[in-house]
């Protein structure tokens, strides 16, 4: 049995693993090169709950296909020459579109999903004011776009996810300072959101150091395989621990590839941006604006502004089209002033091709685990990841079976991409 853990990554998720494996009475030490919270962790949307258990892939992905393929849909854009090169992972995304494996993909994200809250509530007891309980809106610009969100509305009815469905003058009442180019909306009342979601990994991070966790800010340089064993290598040392848990967000599969685990994780980047109201108006929760294909979350900082999809190169130059193309879009439905920053945020969701995250001991080395793969819930799910992979590194029986995030479930394609 481990007693020491190395956990590489400082985001929400190896933040969450620190504290759960030191409160299971582990010697952790959390490794980042930055302060935690500052990548991935901070720039999100700050949503919390089971807005997203659709997978990406579904069915209805084909008939949306000629558009995003030619770059003319504001959900999704290709950096040049971006699928040829990840074919593998384009290819496996689209079998999971099969009615079959979008269901079971579904079940497995509400499984997870489901303990979203619960699991955040329990880690910032205490600092659970951060946490705000308004719901989510989806709003719909025509009827035609109201109608194009049965699938979302008949998969929520079946798993309990519950939702009201407002007129303008319901959506005028609850959000008075949208404009009124909304037909209708869909209100996802149990959904939580935050207002600084860097600062909820900043609270977890000194709480793990006050309960006696150790924090080392240094950068992994690499993984190696030694006699069986994964080893981390420092800058000028290797890093001792009994077993080590990745979870180095959209980094994870290129440090892990030396290993041999050539998994199907790639960067699904996104922008955001913050824009300060005109007069201090005020939005009570974040808004998805279905058909303009961005969310405007209320944050400490602003507005923040987050785009849809863009699958390019983790070293292509930032290209913020989708967010120009979505910044008129958004001064329709809110009264926006200046932005508050001059350049937009640039970060990756790290996406699989069933949306599912890789949680669990790696196939081939006993002493380490994966915890990354989280794409666009990952803020939700960082709590749930974290306390799994205690429960699996202690040897207890887990919160939910684990085995649908297993990286095993690569192993049909020799676990490559
Ligand atoms: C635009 C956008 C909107 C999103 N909205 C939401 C949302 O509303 N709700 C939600 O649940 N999720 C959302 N997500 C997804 C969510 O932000 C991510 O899934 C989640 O933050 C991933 O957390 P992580 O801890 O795995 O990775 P990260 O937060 O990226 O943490 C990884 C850490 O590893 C460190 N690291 C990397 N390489 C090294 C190295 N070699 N040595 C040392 N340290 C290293 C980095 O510094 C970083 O701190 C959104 C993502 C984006 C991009």
């Amino acid at each position: 049995m481990a007693r020491s853990v190395a956990v590489l990554g400082a985001g929400i998720v190896g933040i969450s693993c620190a504290l759960h494996l030191h409160r299971r009475g582990f010697e952790v030490t959390l490794v980042d090169r930055r302060e935690p919270g500052s990548e991935t962790s901070f720039g999100n949307s700050g949503v919390i709950g089971r807005a997203s258990i659709a997978p990406l892939s579904q069915p209805a992905i084909w008939r949306k296909l000629p558009r995003y393929a030619a770059n003319r849909d504001r959900a999704v854009r290709f950096g040049p020459g971006y699928p040829a090169r990840e074919l593998g992972w384009f290819v496996r995304f689209l079998a999971n579109s099969r009615p079959g494996a979008f269901d079971a993909n579904a079940r497995h994200l509400n499984a997870l999903l489901s303990h979203a809250l619960g699991e955040h509530e329990a880690l910032l007891a205490g600092d659970s004011g951060l946490l705000r309980r308004d719901g989510w809106l989806q709003l719909f610009r025509t009827e035609a776009g109201f109608e194009a969100s049965a699938g979302s509305r008949a998969l929520w009815y079946r798993h309990g996810v519950r939702f009201r469905i407002l007129d303008r003058e319901g959506l005028r009442e609850l959000e008075p300072h949208l404009g009124p180019v909304f037909e209708r909306a869909i209100w996802l009342t149990d959904i939580a959101s935050v207002a600084d979601p860097g600062e909820v990994c900043r609270r977890l991070a000194d709480r793990f150091a006050a309960e006696g966790g150790t924090l080392l800010r240094e950068e992994v340089r690499a993984l190696r395989s030694v006699d069986g064993e994964a080893r981390v290598a420092l800058a000028d040392r290797e890093l001792h621990a009994d077993a080590t848990v990745v979870a180095l967000g959209p980094w994870s599969a290129d440090l892990v590839a030396p290993l041999g685990y050539r998994l199907p994780v790639i960067r699904e980047r996104g922008y955001h941006l913050h824009l300060s109201p005109r007069h201090n108006e005020p939005l009570g929760r974040p808004c998805f604006d279905a058909e303009g294909a961005y969310v405007i979350t209320p944050m400490r900082a602003g507005l923040r502004i987050t785009t849809g999809i863009e699958f390019s190169a983790a070293d292509a130059p930032p290209t913020p089209v989708q967010l120009e193309s979505v910044l008129p879009l958004a001064r329709e439905a809110f009264p926006f002033g200046a932005p508050a920053e001059p350049e937009p945020w640039l970060g990756a969701r790290p996406g699989t091709p069933d949306s599912l995250p890789v949680i669990g001991r790696a196939p081939r080395h006993p002493n380490l685990w994966f915890a990354f793969g989280h794409a666009s819930i990952g803020f939700a799910l960082g709590p749930v990841t974290g306390r799994l992979i205690a429960e699996m590194v202690g040897g207890e029986s887990p919160l939910l079976d684990p085995a649908p995030y297993s990286a095993t479930r690569f192993r049909a394609f020799g676990l490559g991409r």
